[in-house]
């Protein structure tokens, strides 16, 4: 009988981000350990669970080791990093021999003393199971790729689409290339090419990405090609192999892989100043916000969004609203414990002088001290996912701050659907502004419920302003820090 060894482990490290992601952050957000069938419908577990139901269904035995995940934060501790995996090495050294190990990671963790923990992991995972077991691994496309991580695992696929809608399918991609393994009729060999490219590239924008992306998907399953990822990279992690790069995984012949991956990485090269997200100046988007318009504006700070590793506790765009003097808006979530423990303790209706964000780390900036009524409060809050997960808001207070509502979680938490707001009785084609702390990924759902969407470079632990970080480790050149690293500017005109 096929024996397939099954774990997660997940978060995305903004080395930028001064606090640390500890075993806590990891219990608090996915925590299911060996024995747990089924992981529960929870954040970030759908494609382990399409690969139970396709495994079982097989009838090929399960074994499933640590399955753990954190929101995108600060650097893991050392210990904590070890002690989960230890923890799935020990677990897959219980489960004796396998013939495949499945592994869903994020592909953007960073440790103390680990710059690339994937690679360390399943490194040491092959050490176990030797060459014969087939390991395949799937990856956010915001990862940081290297060479010991495709060393070690036979197949690697990364998500295609951003905003990230496909992660169940390419689960299902790898799983059939695990599974044609095992049935001996591919044999796969994968190979990488660095970009030297820095940024966020959505592939829902009109432009080149939309193209790219289905290049890749048409070149799949043609002339020996079996996989193309364009990992795009995690570009809030001060690391030498942090940026974007194009791999190719080719059936037995390398030079195929190579070949593709070159080709492919190199035409995302030559478009990258045109796939890459435009920011505004936070100035420019508050001069925006004053114009009253048939349908609200919707403000993306994408310099505190939580899915980049900022703590999401910012008050930059709401203290800007209120010297605005524009009351009809809605800022949703800001994270502040300590704030919706007040509120609880409070009640409904109480009217407080409360001190609200503005308190994780020097990036936060300074709280905001207000007048405020508390609306809404809800125990154990959650929010649907775009791809059906679901994610935990611990508790939430709604508050009134000189008219603008405001949303205040007890956990760090992005926003994904519109029903973040609806869900918790705040409405959006009133508004004026809603202001919302994340980048990319809400943009097509909100599309048609407001008039404009901006991206804003407000103050923050993900600027989107490279130019305005400090980065030390990260190797150069790379673009956009440097204006054209491939020397290929010229050439493609
Ligand atoms: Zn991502």
């Amino acid at each position: 009988m096929t024996r397939v060894f099954m774990a997660t482990l997940a978060t995305e490290t903004n080395t930028f981000a001064s606090f640390p992601t500890d075993l806590a952050d990891f219990r608090s957000r996915l925590w299911a350990e060996e024995g747990a069938e089924a992981v529960a419908p929870s954040a970030g577990t759908a494609p382990v669970r399409h690969w139970l139901k396709r495994a079982r269904a097989l009838g090929w035995e399960v074994v499933e080791g640590l399955h753990a995940r954190a929101a995108p934060s600060g650097t893991t501790t050392r210990a904590a990093y070890e002690f989960m995996r230890d923890r799935i090495l020990a677990d897959l050294r219980a489960a004796g021999p396998v013939d495949a190990v499945l592994l869903y990671l994020h592909g953007a963790m960073v440790a103390e003393g680990y710059d690339d923990c994937e690679s360390d992991l399943v490194t040491r995972i092959r050490e176990i199971t030797g060459p014969a077991t087939r390991i395949g691994v799937e990856l956010d496309l915001h990862a940081n790729l290297d060479q010991p991580l495709l060393d070690a695992a036979d197949v690697v696929v990364m998500f295609k689409a951003y905003p990230h809608t496909d992660y169940v399918d390419r689960a299902e991609d790898l799983f059939r290339l695990i599974e044609r393994c095992l049935a001996g009729e591919i044999d796969p060999v994968m190979a990488l090419f660095d970009c030297r490219v820095m940024g966020i590239f959505p592939c829902t924008r009109p432009g080149p990405m939309v193209e790219f992306t289905q290049a890749m998907f048409d070149a799949e399953g043609r002339d020996g090609i079996l996989s193309l990822s364009l990992n795009h990279g995690f570009p809030w992690t001060d690391v030498p192999i942090a940026g974007a790069r194009m791999l190719a995984v080719a059936d037995g012949d390398r030079a195929v892989a190579e070949r593709a991956a070159r080709e492919f990485g190199e035409r995302f090269y030559d478009c990258r100043a045109e796939a890459a997200l435009p920011f505004t100046p936070f100035d420019a988007a508050m001069a925006e916000a004053r114009i009253k318009g048939d349908k609200p504006l919707l403000l993306a700070d994408i310099a505190d969004q939580v899915g980049s590793g900022a703590p999401g506790d910012t008050t930059h765009v709401l203290r800007a609203l209120l010297e605005a003097g524009i009351s009809n808006a809605a800022v949703v979530p800001l994270w502040d414990p300590a704030a919706v423990a007040i509120c609880f303790k409070a009640g409904t209706g109480a009217r407080l002088h409360m001190r609200i964000g503005g308190k994780h780390e020097p990036f936060s900036g300074p709280p905001l001290d207000a007048e405020t009524e508390i609306g809404l409060l809800v125990r154990d809050a959650e929010q649907p996912q775009i791809g059906g997960d679901r994610t935990g808001l611990g508790d939430i207070a709604v508050v009134h701050v000189a008219g603008i509502e405001v949303l205040l979680t007890s956990k760090r938490c992005n926003i994904y659907l519109p029903e973040m707001f609806a869900q918790f009785g705040i409405s959006i084609a009133d508004k004026q502004v809603i202001a919302i702390k994340n980048l990319y990924k809400h943009t097509d759902v909100f599309a048609p419920l407001v008039r404009k969407q901006l991206y804003v470079a407000a103050p923050g632990t993900s600027n989107p302003n490279w130019h305005e970080l400090p980065f030390r480790r990260l190797a150069r050149p790379i673009w956009p820090l440097d204006p054209d690293p491939l020397g290929r500017d010229g050439r493609t005109a």
